[in-house]
């Protein structure tokens, strides 16, 4: 591949002089499928193109925010239009009040929780404001998580968190005291007695459990709906509120994201990647009064100069706007196609998919067809990684773009067909017929 990318090649020798590891974004710097990264230069539908002129067709999506593929022109226009009156004020603008109004009339259709809603620039300050709302409504610390969903960057949720940390091995974070997470609780997914304990141990100091309801950032831990519904029963009686981590699931699985799929009401949820249409937007959502508690009405302190910027709010709008039901209903029949083609053909790896995320894993030696994707981290045999290295290279080689981690899921976006369905099953199966045929040593 590498003959093929001189172009990247340079740009990946420059950036790492400026750039720690050469990326702003530790998982882009290929540590663990091999290589140096690729350095992209345009997008288009489901199509990307690097600085040497090879195309890809694009099953990252920037890592899920680009739903509609790349440069939809009802996007570029929204963005357009606001453009050419001003990028940022740092006072209110309609723009916000359309997106709010949009997305909580969304949502309450399908979340009567889903009250209020307050934007910021990233799915990193959604979670870090959330919890410190949650806190703040409640008056107590404890918050629990869950090992392998990730939450973004923030103190308190870098343990045991997936995404970056585990494709790197590096289990927690240096540069976090231990007091930061000492009011965190980490449980595994999928033990609901274990939810039990915890929430009866520390109930009357907890204020929060918070989860990526489809855990999708260490690959895709699809949960037993009873596990969610019981952790909501357990938020109800202990006064904790729970927390949907929505940055992945929102706006993705359905327009009610991963509450409206499992049809549970969570107390906030968090927001980022498709409600910023490809800009940086992140939000929190949730019942009014808890929301009754944050500045300036109440005393929980959380600001940002950008949050609400015009120019991104008017991509999420119009993003958001695209987003009608026969788009989902399309999504989810490629997703099907995928996931259904893909596990007939035999091969010990398989494929997990919900609507439109995708990931493939190693089943258990000796499973058999119909045997459940794994649930928990701890099913996740590292060994793995080392054939989705391969994996990887053989689909850039054959023009295919997919997240350089094998912890990572894989997106489609609308524009994609059946056609680039069919093409990445072919580059699949061809992988695995040789691979499984001959196992390396
Ligand atoms: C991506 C992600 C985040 C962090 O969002 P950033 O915009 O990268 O800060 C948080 N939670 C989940 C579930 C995510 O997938």
């Amino acid at each position: 591949m590498n003959e093929r990318l001189p172009t990247s090649q340079k740009l990946y020798d420059r950036a790492v002089k400026a750039i720690p590891g050469g990326v702003n974004s530790p998982v882009r710097a290929f540590r663990s499928v091999g290589g140096t990264p690729i350095f992209m230069s345009r997008g288009e539908g489901y199509r990307i193109t690097d600085v040497d002129g090879n195309e890809f067709i694009d099953f990252c999506c920037s890592w899920g925010p680009l739903i509609h593929g790349h440069r939809h022109p009802d996007i570029m226009k929204a963005i357009e239009r606001q453009m050419h009156r001003a990028l940022t004020f740092g006072t209110p603008c309609e723009a916000e009040v359309e997106l709010a109004e949009f997305v909580i009339e969304r949502l309450q259709a399908r979340i009567p929780t889903a009250e209020r809603i307050r934007f910021v620039s990233s799915g990193t300050e959604a979670v870090m404001s959330a919890l410190r709302l949650a806190r703040g409504f409640t008056g107590r610390s404890k918050v629990i998580k869950f090992e392998g969903c990730y939450h973004g960057h923030v103190d308190s949720m870098l343990v045991k968190a997936g995404s970056g940390l585990v494709t790197s091995g590096v289990p927690d974070s240096a540069g976090v005291p231990a007091s930061f997470t000492e009011h965190t609780i980490v449980l595994p997914l999928d033990d609901l007695d274990a939810a039990r304990k915890a929430v009866a141990e520390h109930g009357k100091d907890l204020a929060a459990i918070i989860l990526e309801p489809i855990p999708a950032n260490n690959g895709l831990l699809l949960q037993r709906p009873e596990f969610l519904q019981g952790l909501r029963r357990l938020c109800d009686e202990s006064g904790a509120l729970l927390i949907f981590d929505e940055v992945i699931s929102g706006f993705r699985v359905a327009a009610g994201g991963a509450a409206e799929y499992y049809k549970i009401a969570p107390d906030l949820l968090t927001y980022g990647k498709i409600i910023g249409g490809g800009m940086p937007v992140g939000a929190f959502a949730g019942r009014a009064d808890v929301f009754a508690q944050i500045a300036p009405d109440g005393p929980v302190y959380q600001a940002g100069t950008l949050s609400g910027n015009p120019v991104a709010m008017s991509a999420g709008l119009a993003q958001l706007r695209l987003l009608t039901e026969p788009v989902y209903k399309n999504l989810a029949g490629l997703g099907e196609l995928l996931k259904s083609d893909f596990n007939a053909a035999g091969f010990r790896w398989k494929l997990a998919s919900i609507g439109s995320i995708f990931w493939l894993y190693e089943s258990a030696q000796g499973a058999k067809d119909g045997d459940e994707a794994p649930r928990r981290a701890d099913q996740i045999r590292r060994e793995s990684m080392e054939t989705y290295a391969r994996l990887h290279r053989h689909c850039l080689r054959n023009g295919i773009y997919m997240a350089p981690s094998g912890y990572e899921v894989g997106f489609l976006s609308a524009p994609m067909s059946e056609v680039q369905i069919y093409r990445l099953l072919e580059i699949f199966k061809d992988f695995f017929s040789k691979e499984e045929r001959n196992p390396p040593q």
